[in-house]
């Protein structure tokens, strides 16, 4: 159980942003079109503040109230300006404590919840960033639609006035090998070009090299930066 020193996460973070900035420069990507979202779940406020610190000012949790929890502590209560994404998956019952919280949920998955964060994005006053999760090998994953459903979801939105997507999201299959990785997030790249969606959330710390490759626009990276997480006995938060 590696839990790191405040000093490791700031240097952490430094170092996939070098990282980062290497695979970029490789592929001949311009570094400014890229966001490294450091994932902060499960891991105390103390945390987050260290690496915001250190530059970072995107930072991404899947539990809906944990975002806000943070939200609160240190954008109202330290007055710093940080930008929260909600990048798992999302319960239309929790909708409700992320609006107006989050710069962008990259998990819109269902016209049901799409429903319930315009009727929420509306209430408040807000066009609420998001991006449509795609499952894209059909494999492993329990969320995300099909490629294949992404002409009709895209056309069911257009009705929704508070409800702005900006592209698409992805999470690779766990065992996969850097090429099959890099092969799944190209498909996500053709797909958003198909649909000129400009936005493409996918890599993780173990994948994080292939997406900046294939055209990632958002790099959600936890376990690099932060440690380890250490989940409570019911297993939940990964
Ligand atoms: C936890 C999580 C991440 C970060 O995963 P690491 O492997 O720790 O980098 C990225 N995306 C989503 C959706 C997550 O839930």
């Amino acid at each position: 159980m590696s839990d790191e020193s405040l000093m490791d996460i700031k240097a952490n973070y430094r170092a996939v942003l070098n990282d980062i900035s290497a695979a970029a420069a490789e592929c001949g990507r311009d570094l400014s079109d890229i966001t490294l979202i450091a994932v902060s779940k499960t891991k105390p406020a103390e945390y987050v503040l260290e690496v915001a610190e250190g530059g970072a000012v995107d930072f991404g949790e899947n539990k809906p109230q944990e975002l806000a929890y943070k939200f609160d502590e240190i954008n109202t209560g330290k007055g710093l300006d940080l930008r929260w994404h909600q990048i798992g998956h999302l319960q239309r019952n929790k909708v409700r404590h992320i609006i107006g919280k989050t710069v962008l949920i990259h998990s819109l998955d269902s016209i049901a919840l799409a429903q319930e964060i315009e009727k929420r994005a509306g209430n408040a006053g807000i066009v609420q960033d998001v991006l449509i999760q795609v499952n894209i090998s059909g494999e492993e994953s329990k969320f995300g639609i099909a490629p294949e459903e992404l002409d009709g979801f895209l056309t069911e939105l257009e009705s929704l006035e508070h409800i702005r997507v900006k592209g698409l999201m992805t999470i690779s299959v766990r065992g996969y090998s850097s090429e099959q990785n890099y092969e799944l997030f190209k498909r996500l790249k053709e797909l958003a070009d198909d649909h000129s969606l400009k936005e493409l959330s996918m890599g993780m710390t173990h994948d994080y090299r292939e997406a900046v490759r294939a055209g990632a626009t958002l790099i959600r990276v936890g376990t690099a930066i932060f440690g380890e997480r250490n989940y409570g006995a019911d297993g939940s938060g990964a």
